[in-house]
């Protein structure tokens, strides 16, 4: 077993983070140092270290992820957002546990449902 990372220990609950989104899949919380008004990072629950490791049976996850974070801006009525894979330490990926970045000029405190209030 690889060294638990800080997302693994959000996932835990070990370490707080706002919660914005959870299901079966994934986990959805706002990023520590955001880039945007919105900044997302959207983790699966089962554990990838990047892209470039989502082969065989974990290869789905890259595009799962991209698939909540579409469903995530329908629901909140974001109509303009980036996603952002970073990969590997050469490719600006500090955090060895697969995320997907979601950034918005939107803020979610405009959006229809408000702004998250999930604290952990
Ligand atoms: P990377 O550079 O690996 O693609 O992105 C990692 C992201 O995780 C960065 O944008 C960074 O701000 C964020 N991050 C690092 N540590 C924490 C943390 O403890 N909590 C939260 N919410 N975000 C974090």
């Amino acid at each position: 077993m690889t060294k638990p990372t800080i997302f693994h220990k959000i996932l835990a609950r070990e370490i707080p983070a706002t919660i914005v989104y959870e299901d079966d899949e994934v986990l959805a919380f706002t990023d520590i140092h955001p880039r945007a008004e919105t900044h997302i990072l959207f983790i699966p629950k089962q554990f990838v270290e990047s892209v470039a490791h989502a082969h065989d049976h974990l290869a789905h996850i890259p595009g799962m992820l991209i698939q909540k974070a579409k469903q995530y801006a329908e629901q909140h009525g974001i109509t303009g957002y980036k996603l952002q894979y970073n990969v590997g330490p050469d490719g600006g990926q500090e955090v060895p546990y697969i995320h997907l970045h979601f950034l918005s000029d939107t803020p979610l405190g405009n959006s229809p449902e408000g702004i998250p209030s999930e604290q952990h």
